[in-house]
């Protein structure tokens, strides 16, 4: 394995976000060649793309960044315990320099096509403009949230001020002062433009389609001595994220919400809503995210909360889910969010009363009224998931597509990989852990994964691998058994690959991984341990 001109390499990885990046520097220490396919100008992914304001981690700073090197934990220092994305893509080209890694990575080319030759035993990579590029492997590191979807609103082009979707954001500042801003979307993207925007906009209007349960961040700057305490105990904080379900520094806790007294419990949530980060969702009961009954105890409390915070009582009530239960969707977290509803400068348009009929030339249009506006902004979320697998046209075994495999929904091995479709990975791909985490943490196992798997082909002289349709079967049943009683899969949300923009996303199936990431790690570790069972390998 080192085949190297300038177009046939021994792999090919599409994209350069975080797993990309680290996948990049794995496969150069196994003595590969490597071509990265980049679509933006720079590295990052996500924090290359998602420039809004106020973008920022919802994870702690120190529990996000790359364990593999003790050099670039020692010479990065996070400013703050929730970190914002300009620190973050700093951190991310900081990183690049570190490792060289830009030398093997093409920017600006957007992947559109990738077809396995089984002849050959190589996959073409194709990009919009035109090149070509082989490999034997095929690592895609296309990232779970990388396609922003833009509502299908009559008029969407007609509108003459500036429209924006956060997830392409401009390069440039963008100023609010003074101007007549909307935001459509009250996701976890909405919800930090929002408080940020409010904050110098003449008028924010905000367009909600279904509130969601926010809570606080309780963000702070990372004091020296906190730094040096954060060093000194960087082992220890990456094995309880290890250890944790979502490999996050939270994990949940043993108790039950309806086994403890109403007294002790109401002292439990104070205290997880008076702390920072996600300890209010990740380090809650166990129960509430399977038993309704435990779930409304939460969901009352954080109605009463944003009841208190917010002055006008109709409004408080239109912030309050009442469609879903907390924890159940993604929680957005927020700093002062639900004041910014006590400014004079801002509105709630509840949609569910009011639809957008049409954008205009000058605004939008309700079934009540017409609002003029200078911009509006599109929060309006992504095509999750599979949403990157479905832009590039994969062909696999015998001309089948992707994107026709997968119509009802992924099947997958492992969340990794997909029968007909050999030599092909799929970082943090449906049905893998990694979608439903602290990421880095576990686009670091499936990177070392995929990698421990590459060796092994090389050491025993193997050049094709392919998941077989049986245990891909069985994967996929069991990600759909182990989620069965999660309360999350009985509502809509990008988990259960639900997008009311996208044509054919509306029927629900899950996405992600329930059964934590230290099961899944098990999973892969065993597999590999048997050989790479469930994978024919040639
Ligand atoms: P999202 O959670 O899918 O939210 C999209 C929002 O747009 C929802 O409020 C949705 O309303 C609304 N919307 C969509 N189409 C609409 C339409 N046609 N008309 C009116 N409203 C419409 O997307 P997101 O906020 O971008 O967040 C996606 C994920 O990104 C998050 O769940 C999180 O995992 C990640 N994220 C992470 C961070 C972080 O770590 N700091 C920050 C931001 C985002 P409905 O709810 O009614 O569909």
């Amino acid at each position: 394995m080192t085949t190297s001109d300038s177009t046939n390499f021994d792999a090919i990885i599409i994209g350069a976000g975080i797993s990309g990046m680290y996948q990049l520097h794995q496969l150069r220490k196994l003595g590969m060649s490597v071509q990265v396919l980049e679509a933006g100008s720079g590295v990052g992914g996500t924090w290359y793309w998602n420039r809004y304001p106020g973008a920022r981690f919802d994870s702690e700073s120190y529990s996000y960044g790359y364990s593999f090197s003790e050099e670039i934990l020692d010479e990065w220092q996070w400013s703050e315990h929730f970190s914002a994305q300009p620190e973050t893509l700093r951190y991310c080209n900081f990183v690049a320099d570190k490792l060289d890694l830009r030398r093997d990575i093409r920017f600006n080319s957007r992947v559109d096509r990738a077809r396995w030759d089984d002849a050959a035993g190589q996959w073409t990579v194709t990009t919009e403009d035109g090149l070509s590029f082989t490999g034997q492997y095929l690592i895609t590191a296309i990232g779970p949230l990388s396609v922003p979807t833009w509502p299908t609103i009559d008029g969407i082009d007609d509108f003459g001020g500036q429209s924006m979707h956060t997830a392409n954001w401009p390069h440039e500042p963008v100023s609010f002062e003074g101007k007549r801003v909307a935001v459509i979307g009250t996701g976890a993207t909405g919800v930090q433009t929002i408080q940020e925007v409010a904050k110098t906009a003449g008028q924010l209007t905000v367009f909600q389609r279904r509130p969601n349960w926010c809570a606080p961040l309780k963000n702070s700057p990372i004091t020296p001595q906190q730094q040096t305490d954060i060093r000194a105990r960087y082992p220890e904080i990456f094995e309880r994220c290890r250890q944790s379900h979502g490999c996050f520094i939270h994990d949940a806790d043993p108790r039950r919400a309806l086994g403890v007294s109403e007294e002790e419990r109401l002292a439990f949530y104070e205290e997880l809503y008076d702390s920072p980060g996600f300890g209010i969702w990740m380090g809650n009961f166990r129960d509430i995210f399977i038993s309704e009954a435990a779930n409304k105890t939460i969901s009352d409390f954080v109605a009463d909360k944003i009841r208190g915070r917010v002055r006008d009582q109709d409004t408080a009530e239109r912030l309050i889910p009442t469609d879903h239960g907390f924890g159940t969707r993604r929680v957005p977290l927020e700093t002062h969010y639900f004041e910014v509803y006590n400014q004079d400068n801002v509105r709630l348009v509840d949609l569910r009363d009011t639809p957008i009929t049409r954008i205009t030339e000058t605004g939008i249009a309700t079934s009540a009224e017409h609002l003029e506006f200078d911009m509006i902004i599109y929060a309006t979320g992504f095509d999750a998931v599979t949403g990157g697998f479905d832009r590039i046209a994969f062909e696999g075994l015998e001309g089948q597509t992707l994107k026709q495999k997968w119509a009802d929904g992924p099947e997958t091995f492992l969340g990794m990989m997909v029968p007909g479709f050999p030599n092909m990975l799929t970082l943090v791909g449906p049905h893998n852990a990694a979608s439903f985490c602290n990421i880095p943490r576990c686009i670091e196992q499936n990177v070392e994964w995929a990698t421990d798997f590459l060796r092994h082909m090389r050491d025993k002289g193997l050049c094709r691998l392919e998941a077989q349709p049986d245990a891909a079967l069985e994967w996929t049943q069991h990600v759909h058994e182990s989620a069965e009683k999660m309360l999350y899969t009985k509502v809509d949300s990008w988990f259960m690959g639900i997008n009311s923009n996208v044509e054919g996303k509306n029927k629900r199936t899950f996405l992600l991984y329930a059964a934590g990431a230290p099961d899944y790690r098990a999973k892969c570790d065993e597999v590999a341990a048997a050989g790479y069972a469930g994978v024919a390998l040639q």
